[in-house]
């Protein structure tokens, strides 16, 4: 990607962004199947919604492949593709719980949620009991 447009995204852009050139890019590609070995252009990770918004924005105007990364344990591989984008969901790990209406809003990263929200569900378990 060119240098202008990666400086001005990084400008945009509030969380990390990744490419192969950072010394961080080896490990942000890695995936929880660690015989998928692929290279995306970019890494993004996002720390709110407007992240989100501009890193599919760029998506669209370079004509980048997206691939969202969750909790990173497809063990395909779907979470990263080789070149284009990765929006690596795992900074969003907000976590809120409506218990009159009974519903929760979870950032992007599942395992987060699900960790979060467990002592909530069931209030005699702690993370500390849950073993
Ligand atoms: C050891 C192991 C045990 C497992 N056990 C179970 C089990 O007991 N029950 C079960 O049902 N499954 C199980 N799975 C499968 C696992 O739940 C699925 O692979 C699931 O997709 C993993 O979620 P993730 O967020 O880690 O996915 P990722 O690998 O991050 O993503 C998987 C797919 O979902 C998309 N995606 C992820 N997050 C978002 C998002 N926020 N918005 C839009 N798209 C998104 C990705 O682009 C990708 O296509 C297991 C997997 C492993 C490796």
């Amino acid at each position: 990607m060119a240098t202008a447009v990666l400086t001005d995204f990084r400008q945009r852009h509030r969380g990390p962004v990744i490419d192969a050139e950072d010394a961080g890019y080896d490990p942000a590609r890695l995936t929880f199947n660690g015989m998928i070995d692929r290279r995306p252009e970019l890494i993004v990770r996002p720390l709110d919604v407007d992240d989100v918004v501009s890193a599919v924005s760029l998506a669209r105007e370079r004509d980048l492949p997206v691939a969202v990364r969750g909790g990173g344990h497809s063990v395909a591989g779907h979470c990263i593709g080789e070149g284009g984008l990765v929006v690596d969901l795992r900074l969003m790990r907000s976590v809120s719980v409506d218990p009159e209406a009974g519903t929760a809003t979870c950032g992007g990263t599942p395992p987060a949620c699900v960790t979060a929200l467990r002592p909530r569900a069931e209030p005699s378990v702690t993370p500390a009991s849950a073993g």
